[in-house]
């Protein structure tokens, strides 16, 4: 080890248990956090499991609600919260993907109940202590160790159902956060060792899943993926890109993950060029030239969207986009110009293979 290796870690509690079928666990990970009145919670696409899970559980099942929606909207959440209140639940139980556990990190965030949470996407929120909210058409953020789930079980069964468009953009989206682990701030040599390993869990996967969506390995690999990405997303601060996302899906109403999937490959081209020394296992394991452009050739390979234009986002957009993110930026590895994040978000909108 380099003797002038320094870096700080610090670790998020909680259990995973991952496998396939693994969802009829959640009896017994209640009993173990000593709770015996679940309410269970979904979106409209994970309803049916959500109400067999419910039926599983029999008198360990309180109460269910089946209505969550994207960005967390405030009154979703209080009427789910009046309903776990009625209900006289002692734990929460989330089947679905970030948007119902995003429902689950609100409630638990005014209850301090604790979480199980079943993901079905790649978005890595159940890893994390950070909740994103909309209240009067404006989404804020919180960080709070209240809405970490005390348990995640990942059941790769509950993927398969992931269209092979769906599996490309969650997978990109996924990726996003190991990519901007890998430079972070406040990185640690065990943050970029899962990253790394994310990666080319994805990249080796996410190919095989857009060929053949019900291909068991690839299933599983990209569901490690996910995990290890939404672990290092808990872990360390996100930079440029998480900041473009979010100006665009926030100000914007740009789709989540198919915005991720578009820009990773400008915001890592342009970060590259800084840090190609912290991107360069991204570079290794795409084998497309620079890291950039190895997630650009991954996205075309996946038949994931590669420009701002095809998602709908009006040209003229763009200043103000470019302003937005100006006013009050994250911390990134390179200084940020107005100029250079216009010329980054040009390059998206077009769907130019970036240069680097
Ligand atoms: P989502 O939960 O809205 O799911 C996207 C779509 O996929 C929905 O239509 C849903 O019904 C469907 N779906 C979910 N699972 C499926 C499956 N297995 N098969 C078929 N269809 C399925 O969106 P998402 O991309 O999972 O998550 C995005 C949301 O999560 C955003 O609101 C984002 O801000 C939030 N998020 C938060 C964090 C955090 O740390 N707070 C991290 C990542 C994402």
């Amino acid at each position: 080890m380099s003797a002038s290796r320094s870096f700080v870690h610090t670790a998020l509690p909680g259990r995973v248990i991952f496998g396939s079928g693994t969802r009829v666990k959640a009896a017994e990970e209640l009993a173990r956090l000593q709770c015996s009145r679940a309410f269970i919670l979904s979106g409209p696409h994970g309803a049916a499991d959500a109400r067999t899970l419910h039926d599983h559980l029999g008198p360990q099942a309180v109460g269910i609600f089946t209505d969550a929606v994207m960005h967390t909207p405030i009154e979703v959440t209080e009427r789910a919260l009046q309903n776990v209140r009625t209900r006289g639940a002692d734990a929460l139980i989330a089947l679905g993907g970030g948007s119902t556990t995003g429902l689950a990190k609100a409630i638990a965030l005014r209850t301090d109940l604790p979480q199980i949470v079943i993901p079905t996407t790649y978005a890595g929120s159940e890893m994390t202590t950070i909740l994103g909210e909309t209240a009067g058409g404006r989404k804020t953020t919180v960080r709070d160790l209240k809405v970490l789930p005390e348990v995640v079980i990942y059941d790769v069964e509950l993927t398969y159902s992931l269209s092979p468009a769906l599996s490309a953009t969650s997978g990109m989206n996924a990726i996003a956060h190991a990519v901007e682990a890998l430079y972070a701030k406040d990185g640690s040599p065990i943050v970029s060792i899962m990253a790394t390993e994310a990666i080319g869990a994805l990249a080796r996967a996410l190919p095989a899943i857009v060929a053949n969506p019900r291909e068991e390995t690839a299933r599983s690999d990209a569901f490690y993926g996910a995990w290890l990405c939404g672990t290092v997303l808990g872990s360390v601060g996100m930079a440029l890109h998480h900041k473009l996302c979010h100006v665009l899906g926030g100000s914007f109403n740009m789709p989540h993950a198919e915005t991720h999937t578009v820009l990773l490959p400008h915001a890592t081209a342009f970060n590259g060029e800084v840090v190609p020394d912290k991107l360069a296992p991204v570079a290794t394991l795409l084998g497309g030239g620079g890291p950039g452009q190895g997630l650009y050739d991954l996205a075309q390979r996946i038949c994931a969207p590669t420009s701002l234009k095809e998602l709908g986002l009006p040209q003229d957009a763009l200043d103000r986009a470019a302003d937005i993110a100006m006013e009050q930026p994250y911390w990134n590895p390179r200084a940020l110009s107005r100029d250079g994040i216009r010329g980054l978000l040009d390059d998206a909108w077009h769907g130019r293979r970036p240069a680097h």
